[in-house]
């Protein structure tokens, strides 16, 4: 006999159904970077189509609103740590992605809405980490020729020592400057691709988590938590970090990154982004603020995880690293502190593929989805299209 019902989730209603999830060509589960700039290519490309973008956050909860917003392609010790587990073709193909990747960002939304500067960026080297600086200067020369093509400048990479003492940094021996690289307020690119997306009839659902993806012969089921279940004709997943939660993809790790920020800092000395430590820690300016995370290498097994959250270790570590490094000479007053979850595997280069007949997936976009994730979305959406 049925019984009632009671203390369970709202039910879809007829007219939710009919109104906002029929008919759908292709539904994006994921509105990150690589979701939004999908959906806006796919309807870029495709006027007619009905593409809705599914997402289980208030906003964008992953790593799209939580990064440090460097427009970067590879610090020195990060592009020669690279060369050592991949081929020299791949890692140069990387680059030149990422290179590609921020100009397409920058060309899709504008400089201005981007917030973008083209500040520099700078990899600084402790006392005790000469081995590693003299490493990089002994292939200077060599990764400036291979990058001017790609980059179109150079001499790319240059000594910048004579900088250590007007930025007040301590204990810091060395420094590489990269002058090729940016910054942007990460927040108004997420706001602009938003935005771009509305502008152009892609529905955003924000609070669908989705608990799985059924393909069937003729379309692909796409079930909530409480059970909703919608109909596409395709579907893209593209929810990085959390990809295992989906879809069988052992090369795909959660990876959760740790930031701070300051209050403002009267007579900051500095200004650009910075990597420390093969890019695991990293900080920039945000006006006259200090935004510095990362430290995951301290504690791999326990950041290898999807749960937002802080941990006392790295925390400590990177306040440690504020005080003694980045501004010994200053009294800082911590702001906020958060965390996000980045989608990290063996190789660096990211995931675009068929899963099922109709399902793909778009995902693994390591530390550099500001600079990837526009080709990324930009491949997903031709490839789901013309397969
Ligand atoms: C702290 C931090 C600093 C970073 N700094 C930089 C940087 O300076 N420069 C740079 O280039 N890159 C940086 N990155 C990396 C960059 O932010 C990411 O590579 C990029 O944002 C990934 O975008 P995405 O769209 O693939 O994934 P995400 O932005 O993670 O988006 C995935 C979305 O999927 C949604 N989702 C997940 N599961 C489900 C589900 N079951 N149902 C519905 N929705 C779901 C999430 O809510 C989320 O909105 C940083 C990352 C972090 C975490």
């Amino acid at each position: 006999m049925e019984k009632d019902q009671k203390n369970t989730a709202p039910m879809m209603s007829y007219w939710e159904r009919e109104s906002f999830f029929k008919n759908i060509d292709v539904a994006v589960i994921g509105s990150g970077i690589v979701g939004l700039n999908a959906a806006i290519s796919l309807k870029e490309q495709h006027p007619a189509l009905k593409i809705v973008i599914l997402d289980r956050g208030m906003l964008p909860i992953g790593a799209s609103t939580r990064n440090a917003g460097f427009a970067c392609f590879g610090s020195m010790t990060e592009l020669l740590d690279d060369l050592n587990k991949q081929g020299e073709s791949e890692v140069l193909q990387l680059v030149e992605k990422r290179w590609k990747g921020l100009m397409r960002l920058r060309e899709r939304l504008g400089d201005d809405n981007l917030q973008f500067e083209r500040k520099g960026g700078f990899e600084i080297f402790k006392e005790d980490e000469s081995q590693s600086y003299e490493s990089c200067v002994d292939r200077m020369d060599w990764m400036n020729k291979q990058l001017a093509p790609i980059i179109e400048t150079h001499d790319i990479f240059s000594k910048a020592d004579h900088l250590i003492d007007k930025f007040q940094f301590g204990k810091v021996k060395h420094m590489i400057r990269n002058q090729a690289e940016g910054q942007i307020n990460t927040g108004k690119m997420m706001r602009s691709l938003l935005n771009l997306a509305q502008s152009l009839a892609i529905e955003i659902f924000n609070g669908f988590d989705v608990d799985r993806v059924e393909e069937n012969s003729t379309y692909v089921d796409i079930i909530s938590k409480n059970n909703w279940r919608i109909k596409a004709n395709k579907a893209l997943i593209a929810n990085n970090g959390f990809a295992s939660q989906l879809c069988d993809l052992p090369d795909v790790l959660p990876a959760r990154n740790q930031v701070l920020i300051t209050q403002p800092i009267e007579k900051l000395p500095f200004a650009g982004t910075f990597h420390y430590d093969s890019g695991y820690f990293y900080f920039r300016n945000v006006g006259k603020r200090i935004l510095l995370g990362g430290g995951r290498h301290l504690a791999k097994a326990a950041e290898q995880t999807d749960e937002f959250g802080t941990s006392l270790q790295i925390k400590t570590a990177l306040q440690k690293l504020l005080k003694e490094v980045i501004l010994p000479n200053h009294k800082t007053e911590i702001d906020l502190w958060w965390s996000g979850i980045l989608g990290v595997g063996q190789q660096k280069n990211p995931i675009i593929k068929f899963i099922s007949p109709n399902v793909m997936v778009a995902v693994r976009l390591g530390g550099m989805g500001v600079a990837i994730g526009s080709l990324v979305g930009e491949e997903a959406a031709s490839l789901i299209m013309n397969t």
